[in-house]
């Protein structure tokens, strides 16, 4: 996945870049916008182009740097989320990021930390990263991604740099169900969003869920005129053909499972493949 793969962002992006060129980008930045417009894949990307080792080409998508961050075993970048089974950021998370934080970076040029759902911070760990962002190490970038950028202290606010993303355009609905199967049947695909581009799957997901959706819809009704999809009754009309209307619901519901397992950082592997047994039978 590269920035191209990014829709809709192309001016953060150019600003982003040209920051970094001109020696002024930020050593913190707030990506603020709602989930699904790219947020997460705007930070792994942004990682990547700063320590990309073609700097002509950044990111180039195939040098070492690159696929390590892709593959999310790049020991400089690093994802924060608060776990599986938390309701907040823990602070040890924090900690453990201010132990590394002060060492160079290993292998990159610069030590990414990148803060998922950044308003989760418990109180401990927001006053403890605030030490950080008060006296930032050098060849460090620290994002915050955040929803609510209104529930993050003021202190951590005025220190960080903020980037609006616009929300996703809901023009993507091409041929959705068979791409988006056939990308989710792909293991490389599924491996690439642990890199932290949980946020773009669960766009995904949810468009393939407003497609059963559909579906479910017109084979119980008939009815075009309460498709969201309108301007794809004919593919509709056929799909639903071949489902029963338990079937499209048990489809329905697994994708939903599967878009709820992945916000809550469940392994998007594992919360697929029961998703696409179902879907695919
Ligand atoms: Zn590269």
């Amino acid at each position: 996945m590269s920035f191209k793969d990014i829709k809709g962002q192309d001016e953060v992006i150019r600003s982003l870049k040209a920051a970094y060129r001109s020696g002024k980008m930020s050593h913190a930045y707030i990506f603020c916008g709602p989930r699904g417009c790219g947020r997460s894949a705007l930070a792994a990307n942004f990682a990547k182009y700063i320590n990309c080792e073609e700097p002509q080409k950044a990111p180039c998508d195939s040098c070492v740097s690159c696929g390590k961050i892709d593959k999310d075993i790049h020991p400089d970048v690093k994802w924060i989320r608060k776990g599986e089974k938390d309701t907040e950021i823990k602070i040890e998370k924090i900690r453990e990021l201010e132990k590394q934080i002060i060492f160079k970076p290993y292998e990159g040029k610069y030590k990414v930390y990148i803060i998922e759902d950044a308003e989760l911070m418990s109180i401990e760990a927001t006053n403890s990263f605030l030490k950080t962002l008060e006296e930032p190490p050098q060849n460090s970038l620290l994002i915050l991604i955040t929803e609510k950028p209104k529930d993050l202290p003021p202190t951590i606010v005025s220190r960080c740099q903020p980037v609006r993303l616009k929300p996703q355009q809901r023009e993507e609905t091409g041929p959705i169900l068979t791409d988006v199967l056939e990308e989710f049947s792909r293991d490389a695909y599924v491996e690439n969003y642990k890199a932290g581009n949980r946020d773009e799957l669960s766009a995904r997901l949810n468009i393939l869920a407003g497609w059963y959706r559909d579906l479910l819809v017109f084979n119980s009704t008939g009815d075009e005129r309460l498709l969201i999809h309108r301007g794809k009754a004919g593919d509709i009309k056929r799909d639903a053909a071949s489902y029963g209307t338990g079937e499209l619901m048990d489809i329905f519901e697994s994708i939903l499972d599967a878009k709820e397992k992945v916000e809550s950082n469940v392994n998007p592997k594992l919360a697929l493949s029961a998703m696409r047994l179902r879907c695919t039978k």
